[in-house]
């Protein structure tokens, strides 16, 4: 039997942090849930549910990344950090250095500069993602069979590129920077490939909802991209992180991707059949000539069209099974209990 860890969750009140938070109070634990504001009721009132629901295992702390310090109180005491929080953005942001890089990676210093400073932490996991892998999916080499293994590094150096992809890169290499000037605590970093399946919350401003919520309102029904996108269960997601804390022998980085799929064979994956809504999801794939010329308009600048449109990626999963022990659950369950969620919170008609 686990015995029972404090255990600081960061950016908790998020789609992916929700779940690790539920699964690790489910085991049992006590959590340090550090969100950005206690008082914004509509960000946090899952979390207020899980507290009711797990009497007296879970403590809410506000703590934000830009601010040093800020983490120090909600660490006190905590044995394993899982640093989740991080801004995610479908579209390029207009300032990508102060609204990405910044809360990524000073962040990422701030939150380790508070296990620098605590005596309890002896592991950080740390949510990276594949976008710190690679670059564009053309460079993934065919002598590789277009498949990204964990000891890629993406070598984009240009923000204005593809600023989430830097700053889920910098944050990591920076991470690991750190890690290495040290020896009390041990670092586990987790690349999660596009994460789907149900919200603990009614909250739409994850990348994750906006993008099923894209799909089911019709945006993509002129046609989809030929895309790939390694697709994996947010709790399969949660689940890694939990056992990337709690393993002893778990170590370096992980790739959690379930399933590697073009967009327009996730949209296949969805049965909308018998629950009452218009099926306005993509039939078809747009021509790559096309996507180049329409592809700024939809924030999908011409020089990422080129260099990924048409071109396979897939990604090795196999660390984590042998490893973490993840049994990935089937894409269209990922995929259709995301809708029911979805529709059994009403959140296309919150959604513009
Ligand atoms: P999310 O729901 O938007 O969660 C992001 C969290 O970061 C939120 O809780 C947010 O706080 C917090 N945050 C942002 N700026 C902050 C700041 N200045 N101070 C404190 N907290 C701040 O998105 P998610 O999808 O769960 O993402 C969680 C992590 O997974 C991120 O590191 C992301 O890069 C990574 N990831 C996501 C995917 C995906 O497909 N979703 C794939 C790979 C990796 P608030 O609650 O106050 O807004």
């Amino acid at each position: 039997m686990t015995s029972t860890k404090t255990i600081l969750v960061t950016g908790a009140a998020g789609y992916l942090a929700s779940w690790i938070v539920a699964q690790l109070l489910q085991a049992g634990h006590q959590v340090h849930g550090a969100v950005r504001s206690l008082s914004d009721r509509t960000k946090i009132q899952h979390l207020l549910d899980l507290i009711d629901r797990h009497p007296g295992q879970l403590t809410l702390f506000e703590a934000d990344l830009l601010q040093p310090g800020s983490f120090d109180t909600a660490m006190q005491g905590c044995t394993e950090v899982i640093h989740t929080a991080s801004p995610y953005f479908l579209d390029q942001p207009k300032d990508p250095m102060r609204e990405l890089v910044q809360p990524a990676l000073e962040g990422t210093r701030n939150v380790l500069g508070s296990v620098n400073r605590s005596t309890s932490v002896k592991r950080v996991v740390l949510t990276s993602s594949v976008a710190a892998l690679y670059d564009n999916a053309c460079d993934v080499g065919a002598a590789a069979q277009h498949r990204v293994q964990e000891n890629d590094v993406n070598p984009n150096r240009d923000i204005h590129r593809n600023a989430y992809a830097y700053s889920k890169t910098v944050a990591e290499q920076a991470a690991w920077d750190l890690q290495r000037q040290q020896q009390r605590w041990d670092l586990v970093t987790i690349h999660p490939g596009a994460i789907f399946g149900p919200s603990l919350s009614k909250r739409v401003d994850a990348s994750s909802v906006a993008m099923m919520v894209q799909f089911l309102n019709g945006s993509f029904r002129t046609g989809v991209p030929a895309l790939w996108l390694g697709v994996v269960d947010v709790r399969d997601v949660a689940h890694a992180h939990v056992q990337a804390a709690l393993l002893p022998a778990a170590r370096q980085r992980y790739i959690v991707v379930a399933k590697d799929l073009r967009l327009l064979e996730i949209a296949q994956h969805m049965h909308l059949g018998g629950l009452g809504i218009a099926n306005k999801l993509p039939r078809g794939e747009a021509p790559k000539w096309l996507m180049w010329l329409i592809g700024p308009l939809l924030g999908l600048p011409r020089s990422y069209v080129a260099r990924n449109v048409g071109h396979p990626v897939y990604f090795n999963n196999h660390r984590s099974q042998s490893e973490l022990g993840l049994q990935y659950r089937a894409v269209s369950d990922t995929l259709n209990a995301h809708i029911r969620q979805i529709l059994d919170d009403q959140l296309l008609v919150r959604v513009p």
